[in-house]
């Protein structure tokens, strides 16, 4: 023991360099496109541990035992306020209390699915209180993103404030792309015909509400559709001036392929969860755009 000791101390000296160099602090996101904003701020001075991964199904995901002890060395937790991460919560809260989460719902104000499936809604008994009934899929606008990720880059320079300088810089960059993207989608999908677009899964509203589109969803909030919704739907389908229908990946999409089928529309493939943000965007406004 003694003479391992003397080893170590020796090594050390010899080198001129600590021998243990501070590992990069841990940030942990839910979902990837927030990865994405991270790594656009902080570049490669932080790790980022993404909880679920790309082209999964978010509200059904379960992480592994080895992503959750990952997690246990998280200095702050990126919220969005699926019921998935309640569950992680109650672990980290024990094995990590000093994990910082931010609830980034929480800065939101939020839709309730009743606003942005306005056209049809799905579920006549609706209750909106509290949580209940409110749409979480708010990343997908870029005018909201905007507020988060200056907010987000603010919590950033508080654990690293050395990187201050760097990760300012960053964050101009970013908001600068966020401008000419979302003027770019905006200027698009002004002059573009086609309003509606019909989802698997409705996580398209607030994307909706910021270019005037209507989102109708084939899930009623999130849960399987009545059959009297879908009848519904299906007569109602010409007088909505649906064009496209979307599906997602890890979603289950057999009634936007029968509609599809049934209505004769293009069907596409979009991932809401994409780290490849603005090309996300980008993409989904090309198909509103041609469709
Ligand atoms: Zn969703």
């Amino acid at each position: 023991m003694k003479k391992k000791f003397f080893l170590f101390f020796f090594f050390c000296a010899a080198c001129g360099k600590p021998l243990d160099k501070p590992s990069r602090s841990v940030v942990l996101v839910t979902i990837a496109p927030y990865a994405f904003f991270v790594e656009r701020i902080v570049g490669s001075t932080v790790d980022i541990q993404t909880l679920v991964p790309s082209g999964a199904n978010m509200h059904t995901f379960e992480p592994s035992p080895k992503d959750v002890e990952k997690a246990y060395q998280a200095k702050i937790w990126l919220r969005i306020g699926d019921s998935i991460e309640k569950k992680l919560a109650a672990v980290l809260e024990e094995k990590n209390p000093s994990l910082k989460q931010i609830k980034l719902w929480k800065e939101v104000s939020l839709l309730s699915y009743a606003d942005t499936n306005e056209l049809l809604p799905c579920n006549e008994n609706h209750v909106d209180h509290a949580e209940e009934g409110k749409d979480f899929h708010f990343w997908l606008s870029a005018k909201i993103m905007q507020k988060q990720v200056a907010f987000i880059a603010a919590m950033l320079i508080d654990l690293n404030p050395q990187h201050r300088a760097l990760y300012t810089e960053n964050l101009g960059k970013l908001l600068e792309e966020f401008k000419k993207v979302d003027e770019q989608i905006s200027s698009r999908l002004s002059s573009s015909k086609n309003k509606v677009i019909l989802t698997s899964h409705p996580s398209f509203g607030y994307f909706c509400k910021d270019y005037q589109l209507t989102q109708i969803s084939i899930e009623c909030e999130g849960k399987e559709p009545s059959p009297k919704y879908i009848t519904t739907l299906l007569s109602k389908a010409k007088e909505f001036k649906i064009k496209v229908v979307l599906k997602q990946p890890g979603f289950n999409n057999k009634g936007a392929e029968i509609f599809a089928e049934k209505l004769h529309l293009p069907i596409y493939s979009i991932d809401p969860y994409s780290k490849e943000y603005f090309h996300n965007l980008i993409y989904l406004t090309a198909i509103i755009e041609k469709s």
